[in-house]
C-alpha cells in the first residue's frame, strides 16, 4: 500500500532529480524553447519540498494537492501550470484516503494526464510531456519499472516528432530533430516512484 510518506518521498525524490538533471533539461530547452525547463522545475520543485516539510499533510491526496498548488504558483512556464494540474488532479481524485494500492493510484494519475490533456489541448504525437505521461500510465498497471521504461521511450520517441503545441510549436519542422524537454522532465517523474518505493 502507498501511504502519505510514499507519496512525500516521490515529491523529494523528484525535487532531487530534477536537481541533478537541471542542466540536460535547460539544454534541452534551447534550440526548440527559451532555455528556461531545468530552472523552471528547480524553482517549482525546491518550493514543493520546503511547503511538504512546513505543513506535513497527512494523506496522499494533501501531498499531491499541495504539490500542486506549489508548482502552479511558482513556475512561470508553461509547464507550472500543466505539472501543478497533473499532481492537484491525481490528489484531488485520491481523496482523503490514508493508503491507496498500485491500481487505484494507477487510475487517480490517469485523471491528472487526462486534466494536462484538456488544459493544454496536446494530444499523444504533439511532441509534450504528454507523450511520456500517457505510456507511463499505460504501462503502470504493470509496477513502477514498466513505467518508467515506458515513460523514458516515450521521451525518446518525440525526437522525430514535429511539436504540435507549446513554444516548439513556433518552430514548425525546425522543431523535428530535438527531444522535448517536458517529455524527459515527465520521464524524471514517473522514474521518481522507484526511488520512492525503494
Ligand atoms: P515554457 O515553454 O513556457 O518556457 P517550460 O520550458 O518550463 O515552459 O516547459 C516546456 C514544456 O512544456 C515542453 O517541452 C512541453 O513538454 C510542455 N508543454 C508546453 N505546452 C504544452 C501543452 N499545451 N500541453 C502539454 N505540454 C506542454
Ligand atoms: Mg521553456
Ligand atoms: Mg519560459
Amino acid at each position: 500500500m502507498l501511504d502519505a510518506e510514499f507519496f512525500r518521498r516521490w515529491m523529494t525524490a523528484t525535487a532531487a532529480s530534477v536537481d541533478r538533471e537541471a542542466d540536460r533539461l535547460t539544454a534541452l530547452d534551447s534550440p526548440i524553447g527559451d532555455a528556461d525547463h531545468g530552472s523552471n522545475l528547480r524553482r517549482g520543485f525546491t518550493a514543493v519540498r520546503a511547503a511538504l516539510e512546513k505543513e506535513d499533510p497527512g494523506t496522499p491526496g494533501a501531498v499531491l494537492v499541495l504539490a500542486g498548488r506549489q508548482l502552479i504558483s511558482t513556475v512561470g512556464g508553461a509547464s507550472g501550470p500543466l505539472y501543478g494540474t497533473l499532481l492537484r488532479r491525481t490528489g484531488k481524485d485520491l481523496g482523503d484516503a490514508a493508503e491507496v494500492d498500485e491500481t487505484r493510484f494507477a487510475e487517480a494519475l490517469r485523471v491528472g494526464v487526462d486534466a494536462v490533456m484538456q488544459l493544454g489541448g496536446a494530444a499523444p504525437g504533439d511532441k509534450t510531456m504528454i507523450d511520456a505521461l500517457v505510456p507511463a500510465v499505460d504501462a503502470l498497471s504493470a509496477g513502477f519499472e514498466a513505467a518508467r521504461s515506458a515513460a523514458e521511450q516515450g521521451a525518446e520517441a518525440t525526437t522525430p516528432l514535429q511539436a504540435r503545441k507549446g513554444r516548439a510549436s513556433y518552430l514548425g519542422e525546425r522543431s523535428i530533430g530535438h527531444q522535448d524537454p517536458g517529455a524527459t522532465s515527465a520521464a524524471l517523474l514517473i522514474a521518481a516512484l522507484i526511488d520512492a518505493g525503494a
